[in-house]
């Protein structure tokens, strides 16, 4: 599909995240960005932030002391914007409704919780969101239409982390959203969809940016506009090297690597959509529009050797044992055949004559529990073999361009961290990353001494 060949082609995207929909003067900024570009059509949001951590606790299953304090937390965020926008009547009964269905479905989890009605609890966040942020931009004398995505965002029943279906999406925005964009500004959820029976599903954590490049896709819009709270794609995380710096222009190859490794300031899927359309993606601040921000696009100038390091947390490295291994046929078929029956994709691995080590990817689902080791899989990987785990890690990415091509590339990497302990390395399937696997608590450290030596001499 070719952006410039669609009647949309001028129009723009623009997704705002958590805290950019925090409070009302937060979204007020929102507001003041979409005001001033006429080519914004569709508006996707997160729900405010903080919002979703607690509709994931509830759908955990509280006591009742628990529920009723983080019903009120929700109920006050929603409350002290609510009490900025005039004449609330009508919002004000449907927001009193779905709090009121929060509070029902809480009781519920309490008893007994799943997948889908964690999804079904959790959806109640964007769906608040987007109601206040419509009613806010009517009372700015905007013509806007809140448009529920469900009614398009067809996805599996895989809860917690669905996959849309990109077909459907395609037919179903061409008969419900497209002929509305020409008059009016769509309103939209990010991050939630609904399965073939009709229930709720959610895209991963951070699934709203996801949803923002899906939708550009679909309309073959002229860019998807990111709106968070840095003004940009840094280095690495500015939280943990303050003295990153931004990237002005970064490719679509090397912005899906770092999301994929762990830079939450893009859902890992976001960029499919976009690279599948060639459609440029905008990263920017809603506090700080005038700062400009970074543009993800097809290519770049002259690639740097080193890009960026993205940082992943809660790593769990499980080595498998087996005297089977040796010499033997069938052994790493069997143990990934028993891992895909349990929904589990491997990240990292390597392999040694007798052993072979790996780490889970946990990234993005909203299940409560966490950890993605179950029991029932232990028990069954322990009859292949013997099993151990190590818990606690994290996971370093250095991202660039021509790494399995560059020379004294252990030394430029390996030489700052003499004083740590790497645990595993993985090198050469890319040439656009090296992977190490350390100690968590170490992480920080080991981003900020390689951010140093790697991005600023
Ligand atoms: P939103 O709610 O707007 O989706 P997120 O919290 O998901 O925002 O993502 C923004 C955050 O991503 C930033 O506050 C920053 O701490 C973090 N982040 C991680 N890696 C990077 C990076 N390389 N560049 C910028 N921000 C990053
Ligand atoms: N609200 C969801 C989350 O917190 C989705 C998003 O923010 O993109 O994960
Ligand atoms: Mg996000």
């Amino acid at each position: 599909m070719s952006a410039v060949s669609s009647p949309y082609s001028q129009y723009v995207v623009a997704k705002f995240g958590g805290t950019s929909v925090a409070d009302f003067d937060a979204m007020n900024s929102c507001a003041d960005i979409i005001l001033a570009n006429r080519d914004v059509r569709v508006v996707v949001l997160s729900a405010s932030a903080g919002v979703t951590n607690l509709l994931v606790t509830l759908a955990s299953g509280c006591d009742k002391d628990k529920r009723e304090k983080c019903l009120k937390q929700i109920r006050d965020i929603q409350y002290a914007m609510i009490k900025r926008l005039n004449e609330t009547d009508v919002l004000k009964e449907e927001i009193e409704h779905l709090l009121d269905n929060i509070a029902t479905l809480s009781e519920t989890a309490s008893l007994a919780t799943s997948e889908a009605l964690t999804d079904e609890l959790v959806s109640h966040g964007e769906v608040m969101s987007t109601l206040l942020f419509a009613e806010l931009l009517r009372q700015r004398n905007t013509d806007v239409e809140w448009f529920d995505i469900r009614r398009i965002m067809r996805t599996n029943d895989q809860f917690g982390q669905a996959e849309p279906d990109t077909n459907q999406l395609n037919i179903l925005v061409a008969e419900h959203l497209q002929p509305r964009l020409n008059n009016t500004i769509v309103i939209t959820q990010g991050f939630i969809g609904r399965e073939e029976k009709g229930r709720t599903t959610t895209l991963g954590r951070g699934g709203s940016d996801y949803t923002a490049a899906l939708l550009g896709e679909a309309l073959s819009l002229r860019r998807v506009d990111i709106w968070t709270d840095v003004p940009g794609i840094y280095t690495t995380d500015p939280r943990v090297a303050p003295t990153a710096k931004r990237i002005d222009k970064i490719a679509f190859d090397e912005a899906a690597e770092m999301a994929t490794f762990g830079a939450k300031i893009l859902h890992p899927a976001t960029l499919l959509p976009a690279v599948r359309s060639g459609i440029p993606v905008f990263v920017g601040s809603s506090k700080e529009p005038q700062a400009s921000g970074t543009l993800v696009c097809n290519r770049t100038e002259n690639p740097p050797r080193f890009r960026a390091l993205a940082l992943r947390r809660k790593q769990t490295l499980l080595t498998l044992h087996s005297l089977k291994m040796l010499h033997a046929r069938g052994f790493l078929a069997e143990v990934f055949t028993l891992l895909s029956r349990h929904n589990i994709s491997v990240d990292l691995i390597t392999t040694s004559e007798v052993s072979v080590a790996l780490t889970l990817d946990t990234t993005g689902s909203t299940s409560t529990n966490g950890s993605l080791l179950t029991n029932a899989l232990l028990t069954e990987l322990s009859t292949l073999c013997r099993v151990e785990v190590e818990e606690d890690l994290a996971l370093v990415a250095i991202i660039g361009n021509k790494l399995s091509q560059a020379k004294g590339l252990g030394k430029e990497i390996f030489g700052p961290l003499e004083s740590f302990n790497i645990r595993m390395i993985s090198y050469g399937a890319s040439s656009h990353n090296v992977c190490l696997l350390v100690p968590g608590r170490d992480a920080e450290q080991i981003v900020q001494a390689l951010h140093r030596n790697l991005f600023e001499n």
